[in-house]
């Protein structure tokens, strides 16, 4: 069955009522959820299932089955007892960790603007964030720091659209990730996010609404993989 993904129109989304739809040794399924689970590159959320009785359940995974697509929320199984199907229960996104996520995923949509070359694979975790370009020319680290913080410090907005198949097609330069497919909702529309005025691509991720809150960031290391790969990573200043 498929879930209403609510994160994908609303990041800012910290919970939400739900129906459970289905529990099985995999996890928990619900008609509708604010956790997103681990695809293009960024972790699955964790947070809490909260049932009608006051108990509280930990989803310590967001995922996607491989095979069938359906959204399963990880949950320790002996506790999943406490669930029925047509349940009516609460789900709450942790919400620390994703902020940190969603800011890591918008500040390499700004990577992504700075440097003109396609993408081979990422990576957005809570405490860093990385990049690999295709890509032969060396780069430089206070450079890119820089114009990555002169981006930040626009303040540009950042929103979300939905677009078709045919659309995609004619504009083939909107896929910057290679090893991603768009992500494509139940009508079979690709969503695309913009920072206005620096990027356009499609992503099913979760951003931040301006630059600014992404936070100053800086370019830690940049690494040779292999011959044309360049490997980016980034970190909080504050952390750093
Ligand atoms: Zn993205």
């Amino acid at each position: 069955m498929n879930t209403n993904e609510l994160f994908r129109n609303d990041s800012y989304l910290k919970s939400c009522e739900a129906t459970v739809t289905m529990i099985d040794d995999r996890g928990v399924q619900v008609n509708q959820s604010v956790c997103y689970p681990h695809g293009g590159g960024q972790l699955g959320d964790r947070g809490r299932l909260l049932l009608a009785d006051g108990a509280s359940i930990a989803i310590s995974d967001t995922q996607k089955d491989r095979d069938t697509g359906e959204q399963l929320h990880i949950v320790d199984s002996a506790q999943a007892q406490q669930l029925s199907v047509g349940a009516t229960i609460n789900m709450e996104v942790d919400w620390e960790r994703r902020y940190k996520l969603m800011r890591f995923h918008s500040c390499l949509h700004l990577v992504c603007a700075i440097i003109d070359a396609p993408v081979n694979g990422g990576s957005i975790q809570i405490d860093r964030a990385r990049l690999d370009f295709d890509l032969k020319e060396p780069l430089d680290k206070v450079e890119l720091t820089e114009k990555l913080n002169a981006h930040i410090a626009k303040d540009a907005a950042i929103s979300m659209r939905w677009i078709s198949d045919a659309e995609l097609d004619a504009h083939p330069e909107l896929v910057r990730t290679m090893s991603v497919k768009p992500p494509r909702n139940a009508e079979g529309t690709i969503r695309l996010v913009e920072i206005d005025g620096i990027d356009l691509q499609a992503c099913g991720g979760t951003h931040v609404a301006k630059t600014r809150e992404i936070g100053e960031m800086l370019v830690r290391k940049i690494e040779n993989k292999g011959k044309q790969n360049r490997r980016i990573t980034v970190v909080a200043a504050d952390t750093a």
